[in-house]
């Protein structure tokens, strides 16, 4: 087997971060998993019954590879409503999980050695899709002294001729900000003057503890260039369905299209059907799964930064706090290993999330209070435990 030869672009990807701390605690008693970047509510029972009925109806075929057309034209009124625009159900494209979007949209835009400025801290797979793609991912750092949003200023400074796009997230994982109105104008000015394409990653778009989600998508001239790529994973509590979608130019749809074709066919028939469901069902059954988010992640942030040595930022949006641990430590795997082996509780240590994201931990707010405020107990002794080591 050693004389394989395995791509190097390949081999030198690391696994991810995440599920290796989860690897870890496996097997480990007691443990308090704030790793895991889904939901902890099951998809309702309503979308499960519906999609299980459809397939006994037939939907157990292929589907068109752009997606199931019902789907297609629930999505695309859905959009039109969101974006006060009228969006066309061709120009959606159903993929699996909103990963089938970044893959095939990144495939589609991309040469060999092609530049994506991608804004720190930052979902890790992103570096995973740019580099199947061929692409080179130049990270844009942020600060938490800024609430994490990225200074315009940077962004223009990170391009060059290979620049081809600007991929934001919003709400962010791992930070949960929300990349505000006026920013969304300068970072469109800015991809507008050097005419690169934007893919806005807005899988978090419903999980909003602010009263609206502004898209870069209604910015104007933006609507020519910008990729808007959503999924049912978290708004939904449908992880495991694998499906997400994406609206933008027609070109680029239209040859994204050709990546689906080839490498799925199309997204699983059963899964679309649940999807359809899901956008059926009351939308309150939605609202209160975000209500529980925003009120764990409320209740975590005000314990956290009670915490001597910690600070967190309120989210607005997502379910994820990214904890400043640089008074405790600077190496955040380090701080994750010991805290995992000293008090079994797991966080993802920063520099999973970009080369400038060193000394932060990301926590998920995907436990009940109870257990969660168990974790941040167990946190507290392990950062005491420090400080008064260091100190001797
Ligand atoms: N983008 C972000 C920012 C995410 O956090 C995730 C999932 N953790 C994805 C994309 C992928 O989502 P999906 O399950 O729809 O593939």
């Amino acid at each position: 087997m050693e004389s394989i030869q395995i791509a190097e672009s390949i081999a030198g990807l690391r696994y991810s971060v995440i599920r290796e701390m989860s690897a870890l605690a496996a097997g480990m008693p007691d443990v308090i998993n704030l790793g895991i970047g889904e939901p902890d509510f099951a998809t309702p029972s309503e979308v499960i019954v519906q999609a299980l009925a459809d397939a006994g109806q037939g939907h157990t075929h292929y589907t068109a590879s752009q997606g199931d057309p019902e789907l297609l034209c629930a999505l695309a009124e859905r959009l039109s409503n969101e974006l006060a625009a009228k969006i066309q159900p061709d120009s959606i494209l159903v993929t699996h999980g909103a990963m089938g979007a970044l893959a095939a949209s990144l495939r589609t835009l991309l040469e060999q050695g092609d530049e994506v400025l991608v804004m720190e801290p930052h979902f890790p797979d992103y570096l995973a899709h740019i580099t199947f793609a061929g692409g080179r991912l130049v990270g844009v750092p942020t600060r938490f002294e800024n609430g994490f949003l990225p200074d315009p200023e940077m962004i223009e400074r990170a391009i060059t001729p290979r620049s081809r796009v600007i991929l934001l997230n919003s709400p962010n994982n791992p930070s949960g900000a929300v990349l505000p109105e006026e920013l969304l104008d300068e970072i469109a000015a800015i991809a507008i003057r050097h005419n690169l394409c934007v893919l806005s990653d807005e899988v978090y778009d419903q999980i909003l503890f602010i009263p609206e989600f502004p898209s870069i998508y209604t910015r104007p001239g933006m609507a020519e260039r910008t990729l808007i790529i959503r999924s049912f994973s978290k708004n939904f509590a449908m992880t495991g369905w694998r499906v997400g979608y994406c609206h933008g130019p027609q070109r680029l749809v239209e040859n994204m299209l050709k990546v689906v074709n080839y490498a799925t066919a199309c997204t699983s028939s059963v899964s679309q059907r649940a999807a359809l469901a899901a956008l059926r069902l009351n939308p309150a059954v939605f609202a209160e799964m975000t209500a529980t988010f925003k009120k764990r992640a409320m209740c975590l942030v005000d314990r956290i930064n009670a915490i001597e040595g910690l600070r967190v930022h309120r989210p607005q949006g997502s379910f994820y706090l990214f904890v400043d641990v640089r008074a405790v430590s600077r190496n955040s795997r380090e701080f994750a290993l010991d805290l995992l082996h000293e008090q079994q509780v797991v966080v993802v240590p920063g520099y999973a999330f970009g080369k400038s994201t060193e000394g932060f931990v990301r926590i998920a707010c995907t436990s009940e209070i109870p257990r969660l405020l168990e974790a941040m107990d167990r946190i507290e002794s392990f950062v005491r435990g420090r400080s008064s080591s260091s100190a001797t």
